[in-house]
Order: structure tokens, then sequence, then C-alpha cells
């Protein structure tokens, strides 16, 4: 277990503990969420380490590494992923200011993201820990996918662009991972990450039943502000932040089932709608944002 007496983002001793929530998902173990109050950085509490953290990942119903998991969610986050791929490559290019370009995706799953840019003309390249998703991704798209520990193998400033898309949450290092991605990056390289946000309409109402917070697979709880602060301590300048919005109905319908409801899609549904409405206004209380963060320029 890995205990914090300090913030891990500006190092401040005044901790305080911010919410108890469950891991639903598997384990169905109680975790505790502390708050920073220097910084306002939330974080999971006494999380289980490297070497235990395995099992917690360890079903089938994993829905980022298996193509088959089947019911209505999966297939709902099967859809939602299909709408999002072109969307997800619009974003690259409109970010970039490019066409094509090297692209790394971190956590590339089974490789949906990248064969979508590769087919765009980019020389896309993967990071991967799931040795299933990895093979996966090879031989369906002819990818070049690369587990975690070759990473420091690649030549620095090797690409235009690397993704995140809903990964920083779960790396224990992430400061470690950040000035490795800024090694990698070419001069005024971009970052792209998607992260939920706990400071949205979504986690506010469901609570501790917030199906975002996944305990303990996410140790890093941001929110716009304390993604900014990341972004600075680690070299980085954050440009802007997008909504992604498909996210909140499939969160809401989560949390609803964490919570017990017995009409978990409906009222997810009704709720998402709601809370991605009130978002329009207010885009840094959305379920999940993306940051797009560009490598300082000294
Ligand atoms: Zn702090």
């Amino acid at each position: 277990m890995i205990h914090y007496d300090r913030c891990p983002l500006c190092s401040s001793v005044e901790i305080e503990d911010y919410l108890l929530t469950r891991d639903y998902f598997l384990s169905r173990e109680t975790f505790k969420l502390v708050k920073c109050s220097g910084c306002g950085f939330i974080f999971t509490q006494d999380h289980p380490d490297a070497n235990n953290i395995d099992r917690y990942y360890a079903s089938d119903d994993y829905i980022s590494h298996n193509e088959s998991a089947t019911g209505f969610l999966n297939n709902l986050y099967r859809l939602s992923r299909r709408l999002m791929l072109k969307r997800k490559r619009a974003i690259v290019k409109n970010f970039t200011g490019l066409r094509k370009g090297t692209i790394l995706d971190t956590g590339s799953g089974t490789g949906h993201f990248l064969s979508v840019m590769k087919e765009a003309g980019w020389t896309a390249k993967g990071v991967e820990i799931n040795d299933k998703a990895r093979e996966f991704s090879v031989s369906t798209f002819g990818l070049e996918v690369i587990s975690p520990e070759q990473l420091s193998s690649l030549p620095s400033g090797s690409f235009d662009c690397i993704t995140l898309w809903h990964v920083l949450e779960h790396f224990e290092e992430p400061f470690r991972y950040a000035s490795e991605i800024l090694r990698l990056l070419k001069p005024g390289g971009s970052c792209i990450l998607a992260l939920p946000n706990c400071q949205s309409f979504d986690a506010e109402h469901y609570k501790e039943f917030w199906a975002a917070y996944d305990v303990p697979r996410h140790l890093w709880h941001f929110t716009p502000v304390t993604l900014g602060i990341f972004a600075e301590k680690t070299g980085f300048n954050l440009k802007c932040t997008k909504s992604l919005p498909p996210d909140v109905f499939y969160i809401s319908s989560l949390s609803e089932k964490y919570k017990g409801s017995n009409l978990s899609l409906i009222a997810g549904m009704i709720n998402g709608l709601w809370f991605s409405l009130k978002s329009i206004f207010n885009k840094n209380r959305s379920s999940s944002l993306i940051y797009f963060i560009k490598k300082k320029s000294f």
C-alpha cells in the first residue's frame, strides 16, 4: 500500500479526508480519497502498489481491453467509441495544426484510435501494458505497439503529438511519466490528455457512487485547476480545455448502477442529459475534459 504524508502535487502536509468510496467494479473494497488544503489536489490514499494492483484489473469485463464483453453498457461504450474516433482525429489535427505527423498513443488499448490516425497518414506508435491488447492491435491493425518498459529506448524528440486518453489517472508515477513525455516530444510538441473531472456536476451529484472515481485503479482525481498546476510543474503550458460529451451518459448510468438504482440506464441517460446541458454553460464542470498542453519552449 502506498501512503502519502505530503501532497504529491505541491508537497503540502495539510491533507484532509475527502470521501470514502468503493471499488464497485470488482473487489468491493473501500478506499479513501484525500484532498490537499494547499492546492486542492484530490487523490486515492493507501492505494495498492505496482506489485499488488494487477488483481484490481483482473476482470473479463474490463472493456478497454476486451472486445467481446457483452451487455448494454459495453455496447454503448463501443458505439460511443466509434463516434469518438473521428472526433479525436479532428481534435489532434486542430490542436497540433498538422494534417500529418508522428503520434504516440499512451495506453493505446486495442489500437482503434491509432488505426484511425494511421489511415489518415500519420506515423503512429502505441504503448500498452496489456499483452493481449498489444497483440490485438498488432495483428488486427498492423500497428507498432511497445510495452511501457521499452519507452525509454525511443529517441528523444520523436513525436509531434502524444495522447493519453483516460490513462494518466492510472499511473503510479505521473511525474516521471510526464518527464518522459517531455523528452519524447519535438520542440513545441503537443500532448493531449483526457481525464475525468471530479468537480463535474455528475461527480457532485453521485458523490461516493460516482463511477469515474474508479478506485483503486484511478489514483489521481484531477480538476482543471490541479491539472494546470501539474502541467506547469512538469514543463508544459496548459493551452486550453474541451469537454468530451458522450462520457457523461456512460458515467451517469454506471453511477446509477453502483447506487443500486433499478432503472440505472434510464436514470443515467436522463441525468446525463441534464448534466451535459448544464455544462454547456460551464465547461469546467463537464464529466470529462480534454486538456491540451504544449511543451514549454525555453
Ligand atoms: Zn497540494
